[in-house]
């Protein structure tokens, strides 16, 4: 069965009367060589458990099952489940599970299907809930790698470095877990409908330990979402609007110089490991105030 022509896709769609759901971010692929690089960036061997996030009608599933041991692959859609039931049902060794990815127990997940073995995480993520879906993936710390195809944009933010437009509390956060890299761009004639916006596959390496250790982990992305919270501002108005109750505007600018930043920096012109410098030494400043 050929599920990279547009006539096959669109005969065993209407064969099981399905319909595209915009809501539910259904742009399936039409080309096998995009899937083929997907598989292939991600190092995937027939030693490898791979987890696919959203199979569609099994385009990226059948790929990565050539190259796998197993593939556990979660779709939320139960009207792609006769599809799929169709299309991979060449493969051994593919499982569907009917949920919402957001709602799984990744580490039973992991446990029972995978003997424990970490696995890949290979994708075409519904763009609609991209970022909660990497967050839940990553803070798992069930994966040794994400590949995965997202918007344009969302990737130019996972990689962004700073003093950059494109830099955010996002990309400090997947940078402290994960060392990302954008492997190619991808444009909307691949895929059937036809999204909005250009896309590109990137691919997260979880780190074995995060490049900078803070005092405290929650502390310190509660200080790098202040410091993003306000980008126009300067990051002491930032910091204030968070740390106020408890430190100063004069306290904060005395932090900053003391690090040996102008008291006019801003959040996007810090590094990691400058953010987790100014975050201790808040936490340690507010040490007191903070335990009553
Ligand atoms: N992998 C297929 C491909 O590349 O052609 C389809 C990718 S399509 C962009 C996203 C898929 O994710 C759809 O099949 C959609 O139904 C599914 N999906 C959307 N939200 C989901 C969720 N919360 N959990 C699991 N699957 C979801």
């Amino acid at each position: 069965m050929d599920l990279f022509s547009i006539n096959s896709i669109k005969d065993i769609l209407g064969r099981h009367g399905f319909h595209f759901s915009k809501s539910l971010g259904q742009n399936f692929l039409t080309k096998r060589y995009i899937c083929e690089q997907i598989a292939e960036f991600s190092g995937i061997t027939r030693d490898d458990c791979v987890l696919e996030i959203g199979p569609g009608i099994g385009s990226l599933t059948s790929v990565l099952a050539e190259s796998a041991k197993k593939v556990v692959t979660v779709e939320i859609d139960r009207a792609l489940l006769p599809v799929l039931s169709e299309t991979l049902s060449e493969y051994d060794n593919i499982k569907v599970i009917n949920s919402d990815i957001m709602k799984c127990d990744l580490k039973k997940i992991v446990d029972e299907e995978f003997d424990g073995e970490k696995p890949k995480v290979c994708a075409n993520l519904p763009y609609y809930i991209t970022t909660p879906i990497l967050s839940f993936l990553i803070e798992s710390k069930q994966f040794s790698s994400i590949t995965t195809m997202i918007q344009k944009e969302v990737a130019l933010r996972i990689c962004a470095k700073p003093k950059t437009a494109d830099y955010g509390a996002f990309s400090v956060f997947i940078q402290y877990y994960t060392e990302p890299e954008l492997l190619f761009k991808v444009s909307p004639d691949n895929f059937i409908p036809q999204p909005k916006v250009d896309s590109a596959v990137v691919m997260l390496s979880l780190r074995e330990k995060p490049p900078v250790s803070p005092l405290s982990e929650e502390f310190f992305f509660s200080v790098v979402k202040a410091s993003f919270a306000q980008r126009r501002k300067q990051l002491v108005n930032g910091l204030h609007s968070a740390f106020g109750n408890v430190l100063s505007k004069e306290g904060l600018t005395d932090i900053l110089i003391s690090l040996g930043h102008k008291p006019t920096v801003r959040g996007e012109e810090l590094s990691i490991s400058e953010f987790s410098d100014i975050s201790d030494m808040i936490y340690k400043k507010t040490e007191e105030k903070r335990s009553f």
